[in-house]
């Protein structure tokens, strides 16, 4: 069976690019920061044998040489999904925080798989529409051919850093590729706000990953008398950005490319009215309908059509991962 390193296994995305992996048939090995991580991953997939799901430690992302030990594997590894990247919003330090776990991981591990793991095909980079994004000037419609046209000095403002890191990452890897020319290719998911259940092995709802906050919120009744303005307004479900990655690795035309994959865009009372549909019980905790919460102004346009056409994507619609989110919260106590 093909086998896969799978970074940041802990992580809300990677939860569910397990759950395809092994769909799928891939042997796999994800990178976690404690063994108390890799067990609750292991838990969660009981009865499975050690070589279809096993855990390796890799604490820091940013170190040097992080990758190097993960990277060689017996039998070997035939490719890698590299998901591991801060996403918060509790900067202290830009650089220590963000851009050097995205930046430094990222090429981290291309260079271990180039001297290590000389059997990998193919890296795919989970990557962000925060590499697309120009907020300043938007494009008429958003595709794969635009960058962030973030500079390094702009990157240290805490509110920008979070994007910078994902653009400066994403283009250390192409840089990578182009210039080193390795024995792998690389493919990069780029999806905007991601939603989607919440992982079984969630510690609690304080922990729970930054882009499903509003739903917490929303269900704990934190937004019941003002509907937060939404402020990036392109969305995704979790599984099919997970189903992205695999089909990234499955498909050999995916090769070289980015893949813009969103659903389209959202509103926060979009949100509201759809828990309200699939969970009249939690009325009491939403906002009123109609409440005033900034209705977004649709500035620009996307074109999904790459996704579709070369991995094969048919986006879930917005009601129902809000309802299977919600569903998942309720399950954990929220
Ligand atoms: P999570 O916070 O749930 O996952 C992040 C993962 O990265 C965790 O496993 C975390 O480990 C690991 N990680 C972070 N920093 C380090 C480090 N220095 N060393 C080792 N591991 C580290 O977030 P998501 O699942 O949402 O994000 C996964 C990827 O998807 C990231 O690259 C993110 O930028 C990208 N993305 C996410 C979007 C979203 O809306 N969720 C949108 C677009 C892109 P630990 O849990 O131990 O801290």
């Amino acid at each position: 069976m093909p086998k896969v390193l799978l970074t940041g296994g802990s992580g809300f995305i990677a939860a569910h690019i397990v759950d395809i992996l092994l769909q799928h048939g891939f042997d796999t090995v994800v990178t976690v920061r404690s063994d108390e991580k890799g067990q609750k991953i292991l838990e969660s997939h009981p009865n499975l044998p050690k070589e279809k799901l096993s855990y390796v430690i890799v604490k820091d992302v940013a170190e040097d040489g992080a990758f190097d030990e993960a990277v060689k594997s017996n039998p070997p590894f035939d490719y890698v999904l590299h998901t591991a990247s801060p996403f918060h919003f509790n900067v202290q330090d830009p650089v220590k925080d963000f851009l050097d776990p995205a930046i430094k991981g990222t090429t981290g591990i291309l260079k271990a798989i180039k001297a290590y793991a000389p059997t990998v095909k193919r890296v795919v980079v989970t990557s962000s529409f925060a590499s697309i994004v120009n907020s300043d000037q938007h494009p008429p419609v958003y595709s794969e051919e635009h960058w962030n046209p973030v500079t390094w000095e702009q990157a240290l403002d805490h509110s920008k850093v979070y994007r910078a890191s994902k653009t400066f990452a994403e283009k250390a890897a192409w840089d990578f590729v182009e210039k080193e020319k390795p024995n792998f290719d690389i493919a990069t998911i780029n999806p905007p706000l991601v939603f989607g259940p919440i992982v079984n092995y969630l510690n609690s709802l304080d922990a729970i990953n930054t882009s499903n906050k509003r739903f917490r919120d929303f269900v704990q009744g934190n937004l019941k008398d003002e509907t937060p303005s939404t402020d990036t307004f392109l969305w995704v479900d979790v599984r099919d950005v997970a189903l992205a990655h695999v089909k990234a690795i499955e498909v050999a035309e995916a090769g070289g490319k980015r893949f813009f994959v969103t659903n389209g865009f959202f509103s926060n009372n979009d949100i509201a009215d759809a828990i309200r549909e699939s969970h009249p019980k939690l009325e009491s905790k939403l906002p009123p309908k109609n409440a005033p919460s900034n209705p977004p102004s649709y500035a620009y346009g996307y074109d999904n059509t790459r996704s579709r056409e070369v991995l094969g994507i048919s986006y879930l619609p917005l009601k129902k991962t809000v309802a299977d989110t919600v569903e998942s919260l309720l399950a954990v106590g929220a």
